[in-house]
């Protein structure tokens, strides 16, 4: 066996940087080295215990086989619950799917949809996946540049200039991973009124990040401000960034009953329903207490004021303050000349100094690197001072 035997699909991607920067960081801890990593967005505090006696008592009730493959009616009950109490969606339990994680939604939404020579449009910088699933489809990136200066937000007549009669999907996240940039109800409505000309054109909307916006503004979905256009988005959330689940792999997507059929179809061909106990776990999740989150906000904002500061402390980089999200995306672009204008060589050379970071080109970004803030203030204290001695 060798590389050739790879497909073309497979060829047109390389493994997520996110989760390799992470893996990596893991490995040298295991070798005993000192490693923070603040590589991936994954919340430190421990899943609520009120999920955590979910999954012992569907253990323990025996639901340990098989559910119908796009998820128990219970668990789509909940997500139609949280959809319509969290994003202003009402969605029938029939029109939601459930899958490992919102990254296997959007996978199987663009896999299903896209191929060669469409084109899809993804404001950037981006999640790093993406870019990687669109070509893996078969289809083209359309990159929708946003600057730090404006807030990492386009203007919609930014986004009509970029759709052709083969533009097939728009990709929205908000608050947006890395940039913590947050879409405000006005601008979503400027976008629906571009899309309504264009018929052919999809969105998916990822808001997963939905209950992290610092600002006190509410968060605003598309699919909520412009429900003539519902039967053209997909919108996916989860309970990973909420409820500190990420590795009990649970996401939930809602959209027309063809999209969300055709993902059924893949999924039941590709690996069959998510976990039956993360299923259960998930369930407790969106019908359980969800106080804890305002309180975990409050966490989160108050560590990102703290690491913003101690960021544009250091000489060389900046960041502007993210609305939403955890993740600070800092430029480093007056340092970029040591590193030889590689930001990949940048986040090697954190790394050697015990911070695992992800460089700003795996988001379509360039000359920086993105932190992740959820993790307890000693330890981004600690990053801080090593970044800063790296640096210096
Ligand atoms: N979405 C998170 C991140 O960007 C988790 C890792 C991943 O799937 O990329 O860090």
């Amino acid at each position: 066996m060798s590389l050739a035997h790879l497909s073309p699909a497979l060829r047109r991607i390389a493994a997520s940087p996110t989760t390799a920067m992470t893996d990596r960081a893991t490995q040298l801890r295991e070798e005993g080295r000192d490693v923070i990593s603040l590589s991936v967005g994954e919340p430190d505090f421990a899943t609520p215990a009120h999920v955590l006696d979910a999954a012992k008592a569907a253990l323990d009730g025996g639901q340990t086989k098989y559910t119908p493959v796009t998820g128990t009616l219970k668990l789509k009950q909940a997500a139609a619950l949280h959809f319509r109490r969290d994003l202003a969606l009402t969605v029938a339990p029939e029109s939601v799917i459930v899958t490992a994680g919102g990254k296997q939604a959007i996978f199987e939404a663009l896999v299903a949809t896209v191929g060669p020579g469409d084109e899809v449009i993804v404001p950037s910088p981006w999640w790093v996946s993406y870019p990687q699933m669109v070509r893996f489809a078969g289809g083209e990136v359309v990159p929708l540049v946003t600057l730090a200066q404006r807030g990492f937000r386009f203007d919609p007549a930014e986004l009509e200039a970029l759709i052709t009669p083969r533009t097939r999907w728009l990709l929205l996240n908000s608050p947006g991973n890395p940039t913590g940039a947050v879409f405000p109800e006005a601008l979503l409505r400027g976008i629906g009124e571009v899309l309504r000309r264009h018929p052919q054109v999809l969105v998916l909307s990822d808001d997963i990040y939905a209950p992290l916006i610092y600002t006190g503004a509410p968060h605003a979905t598309l699919a909520a401000v412009c429900p003539d256009l519902a039967d053209r988005i997909c919108t996916v959330s989860g309970v990973s960034k909420s409820h500190a689940m990420t590795g009990f792999r649970i996401g939930v997507a809602t959209g027309p009953a063809w999209l969300i059929e055709a993902m059924g179809r893949l999924q039941s061909n590709a690996c069959g329903n998510p976990a039956s106990i993360s299923q259960a776990a998930a369930v407790a999740a969106f019908e359980g207490p969800q106080e804890f989150l305002g309180e975990w906000r409050e966490v989160f904002r108050r560590r990102r004021d703290t690491v913003v500061a101690a960021i544009n402390a250091i000489p060389g980089l900046s960041t502007p303050v993210p609305d939403g999200a955890f993740y600070c995306f800092i430029d480093a672009a007056p340092l970029m000349d040591r590193f030889g204008g590689d930001d990949g060589a940048l986040a090697l050379h954190l790394l050697e100094h015990g911070v695992a970071v992800v460089a700003a080109s795996a988001f379509g970004g360039q000359g920086g690197f993105r932190i992740s803030f959820a993790a307890d203030e000693a330890v981004l204290a600690e990053a801080m001072r090593r970044i800063a001695a790296a640096l210096a």
